[in-house]
């Protein structure tokens, strides 16, 4: 009394026991059909199974509670009410459908059966009420094809390449018909045949009858709905979408309406809004005479929801208002499937429809002007990395469907690019600089090959991770790329590429698809995204694109919302002044030695670390102050009185040296000096593990004279900057600290320069020194160093391999195992290890502030625009985070997203 647990909720005559709020409960599926019946749709009747029973189901040998059995013989009652039908009657047979529905919806993973109830006498009760033979043996051959598949399991064996139902039909239709006509063309004596066949199938198969009673069928489909929750395909998904087993899914039972009784009669899905591209548009399709999944199923052709109108103008005119209403009242774009029984519409599921990027923003936006939502629903609404895609260039679709697919690999950096494969930097460069469209294919990419990577569309590499060179320049620039094609050879002798049969030689046309990870033979059409040729190109006026206006509006809401600042990772002016126009509020990291690739640059730098003297290396030093000064100018004026962390040189010098004999010897002529000697010194210079070798602040502790000459360069420039009238607010980085007095040795540097250069040039500087915190003893002994250090920002990129112990380059071999073990929920070169690096950040974070209570604090690894770590950036309490110009918008929106989450 009372006391009896309710595993039964109904839904029919415009009541409901659950609501859409319900879903733990009663699963998508079984809320929505309440949520639907409340608010007057024309849903059939029925009740959901809760999810309770299926978890009771697992937990006790596939049994089910006691109560179970009374309140579905009660939840059928209540249909039959309704109806003026009952369940196995031989007069007016009430038919069900048994459906599954998970909390979250796993699209085709579990199993549903329609037209459950029929036998060899409601079949015939049923062409009596239908006054339609072929009808009435349509149903029940789908339900015996359904049941014995599904709850009998009569499938495809190994080794078999058809499922055994249809072979049935098959060959039926040859015996009778002598080709493959339509199902639609079976007459309804086909259709009886077909049913005698397939229980004599059953029976073969499985040594059991079809059961005849509507409640052995009742039981059966729905153990069999709770079974396909652990089947494979449903425990792959769940793994993939990190939906948790013990959710467990809710059973539906419902009503059966019918699309199949004739020409008057249809089925079909549909989106209250176009999916891809967003446009308040209906936009779906539907099949006359059909059932339940032959729309999906792709047996015939569906019509476009448009002709609706002209076919069905009654059923349309009622569907029209139901897409009104489904929005109203749920606020956003619905999914939604629907039968029409006799003219009659009837709304079988609504769900909220996945969307592409575009289609996200444009709907989130349009229906804040509807006043549908508000802004801050429309900016927690956008998944933020959905935002990469309405960046990224792209490929005409009727080009990409004529396109000759050679190959797959990573989609490390979203977009499409088209142009002449080449495989070497100096080949793209001079490509290129003949206004040639190339796309660069390497084995794997180095900073040698920086220049043909900005020279190229797009890059193409068969081996090396999301997280290798070649993706991580990409996504900085904002190319498109494909890595770790493996599919694909290279190579670099011969100068050809070949793939799944298809060879290219150097200049052949190649086209990659950095969303999809594709590669394609040939060119494929492409054009760069509306929001860069208004921001960057400046070859759009705003006005004129409307993508551009929707994204601009989205990314003005989020400001208001956001608290945490936004800077980024650039290291030239092209790419500051880019990331000022996409909303960079300063640069959170400058990499100096991208500087030293470019021109004849490369060869002072050569000159300085071959240098067997300090004087030689002074000497060398001097011919690169003037280059270093130069790019700060133009990085300081790009800024316009923004704030720019420059790091000091980071990395072992080893990556500056030309490593095969031919560029030795040219470098040797260059510089009047023996091969030997540079190979010599190339070989001294030979570390076994260059990323914990001599690298970061350990160079200028050798060498401080290369801090010293970038010092004198920040300052001189700044100090010509000044003068001209723009604010310069130079932010001094020194990587790679352990120790506190390894940091003040190179401040002291930074301080005497400084002070040295402002008595010469009689000005003031406004800048603060600090240092990257990205080796744990940094994080240990925070308090210390920020005796010296102005701000610390976060290295995150070697703080995790530090921390982890873990080299990012070589994690490829061994991650996705761990991931499939759970041992890591995700790469913690993607998104922050909050567990555990993260810890040490709140560690730096507290010891910092206790002695330097407004220390100022950042991040400038690649996390900083990873939409996770965005949000525990923001949680730590950091002024900034940092990211490659490209992904500020997406950083922007995860930043309001979690201020907006508090
Ligand atoms: P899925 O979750 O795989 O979409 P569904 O339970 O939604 O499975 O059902 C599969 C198909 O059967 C859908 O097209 C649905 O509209 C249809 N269907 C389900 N129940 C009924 C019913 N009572 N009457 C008519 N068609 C139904
Ligand atoms: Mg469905
Ligand atoms: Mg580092």
């Amino acid at each position: 009394m009372g006391k009896t647990k309710k595993y039964v909720y109904l839904f029919g005559n415009k009541k409901a026991d659950g609501n859409g709020a319900m879903k733990a409960l009663l699963g998508g599926k079984g809320a929505n059909l309440a949520e639907m019946t409340r608010i007057g749709l024309p849903v059939p009747p029925g009740f959901t199974i809760t999810t309770d029973v299926c978890t009771y189901y697992y937990q006790n040998k596939k049994s089910y509670p006691r109560e179970l059995d009374s309140q579905v013989r009660s939840g059928v009652e209540f249909i039959e009410k309704i109806l003026g039908k009952k369940f196995g009657d031989l007069q007016k047979p009430l038919l069900v459908s048994v459906r599954s529905g998970a909390r979250d919806s796993m699209p085709g993973m579990m199993d549903t059966i329609l037209n459950l109830g029929l036998n060899d006498q409601t079949v015939r009760a049923l062409t009596r009420l239908s006054n339609n033979e072929r009808f009435a043996w349509d149903c029940y051959r789908r339900f015996v094809q359904m049941y014995g598949d599904v709850v009998m399991g009569v499938q495809k064996r190994p080794g078999e390449d058809h499922e055994p139902f249809e072979t049935v039909i098959h060959d039926l239709k040859h015996e009778r018909y002598g080709a493959d006509i339509e199902d639609t063309g079976l007459k309804e004596g086909d259709l009886e045949e077909l049913v005698a066949r397939f229980k004599a199938l059953i029976k073969e198969r499985t040594g059991y009858e079809f059961p005849q009673d509507p409640w052995k069928q009742l039981w059966g489909a729905v153990g069999a709905v709770f079974g396909s929750w652990m089947n494979d395909r449903a425990i792959v998904y769940r793994r993939k979408y990190n939906i948790p087993s013990e959710w467990g899914t809710a059973v539906n039972v419902q009503t059966m309406v019918f699309g199949n009784m004739g020409e008057t009669s249809a089925t079909g899905v549909a989106f209250t809004r176009d999916p891809a591209s967003g446009e308040k548009v209906f936009y779906g399709e539907y099949l006359i005479n059909a059932q339940g999944e032959d729309v999906v199923a792709g047996v015939r052709t569906p019509h476009p929801i448009a002709h609706l109108a002209t076919e069905m103008p009654a059923a349309h005119t009622a569907l029209m208002k139901v897409r009104e209403l489904l929005e109203q009242h749920f606020k956003d774009m619905q999914d939604l499937e629907f039968t029409v029984e006799e003219n009659r519409l009837y709304i079988l599921q609504t769900r909220n429809g996945k969307r592409t990027g575009h289609a996200a923003v444009r709907i989130a936006v349009d229906m804040v002007g509807e006043k549908l939502i508000s802004k801050k629903d429309a900016v927690r609404r956008i998944p933020a990395d959905s935002l990469a895609h309405l960046l990224a260039p792209i490929f005409d679709r009727r080009s990409v469907s004529q396109a000759k697919k050679i190959g797959s690999g990573l989609a490390a950096g979203p977009g499409a690019a088209s142009g002449h494969v080449v495989f070497s930097a100096e080949e793209a460069v001079a490509r290129s600089s003949k206004g040639q469209k190339v796309v660069l294919a390497r084995i794997e990419t180095s900073p040698e090959d920086l220049r043909g990577m900005i020279a190229a569309e797009g890059i193409l590499t068969s081996r090396g991770g999301v997280s290798s060179h070649a993706a991580l320049v990409a996504r900085q620039m904002g190319k498109v790329c494909v890595c770790g094609a493996s599919g694909i050879q290279i190579d670099y002798q011969k100068r050809t590429l070949s793939a799944n049969g298809t060879t290219l030689a150097q200049g052949d046309y190649i086209s990659i698809d950095g969303t999809a990870g594709e590669v394609f033979a040939g060119e494929v059409t492409t054009a760069p995204s509306e929001i860069i040729q208004v921001l960057v190109d400046r070859s759009l006026d705003a006005k004129k694109s409307l993508t551009y206006r929707e994204y601009a509006k989205l990314m003005n809401w989020a400001d208001e919302f956001r608290t945490l600042g936004i800077r980024t990772n650039a290291d030239t002016p092209e790419q500051v002044a880019n990331a000022v126009a996409f909303g960079a509020e300063g640069i959170g990291l400058c990499r100096t030695e991208h500087m030293f690739f470019e021109g004849n640059r490369i060869d002072a730098m050569r000159e300085m670390i071959l240098a067997g003297s300090k004087k030689e290396r002074e000497t060398a030093l001097k011919k690169l102050l003037p280059y270093q000064r130069e790019d700060f100018v133009g990085i300081f004026k790009a800024l316009k009185g923004l704030p720019a962390t420059i790091r000091f040189l980071d990395p072992p010098l080893h990556e500056f040296l030309p490593s095969d004999h031919a560029q030795q010897s040219e470098l040797a002529n260059k510089l009047g000096v023996p091969v030997e000697q540079i190979s010599r010194r190339v070989h001294e210079l030979h570390e076994f593990n260059p990323m914990l070798g001599h690298r970061g602040c350990r160079l200028g502790i050798s060498f401080p004279e290369i801090s010293e000459m970038q010092a004198r360069a920040i300052f001189e420039a700044a100090a010509e900057v000044q003068a001209s009238g723009i604010k310069v607010r130079p932010e001094i980085m020194i990587p790679l600290v352990g120790f506190p007095r390894e940091l003040k040795l190179q401040i002291d540097i930074v301080r005497r320069v400084a002070d040295e250069v402002a008595k010469k040039k009689k000005t003031k500087f406004d800048y603060l020194v600090g240092t990257m915190i990205e080796i744990p003893r940094a994080a240990l002994l925070a308090d210390e160093i920020a005796r010296d250090a102005q701000f610390f920002s976060f290295g995150t990129n070697d703080l995790t391999q530090t921390t982890l112990g873990m080299s990012r380059d070589d994690s490829g071999s061994f991650l996705p195992a761990y991931a499939e073990l759970d041992i890591v929920d995700t790469n913690p070169f993607a998104s922050i290890d909050q567990r555990g690096v993260g810890r040490l950040m709140e560690m730096t974070r507290d010891l910092g502030r206790k002695t330097r209570p407004k220390i100022k604090l950042g991040i400038c690894g690649e996390h900083g625009g990873e939409p996770s770590s965005v949000k525990f950036c923001h949680g730590l309490g950091l002024d900034y985070v940092s990211c490659s110009p490209f992904r500020i918008p997406i950083a922007r929106l995860a930043a309001a997203q979690a201020a907006i989450a508090g």
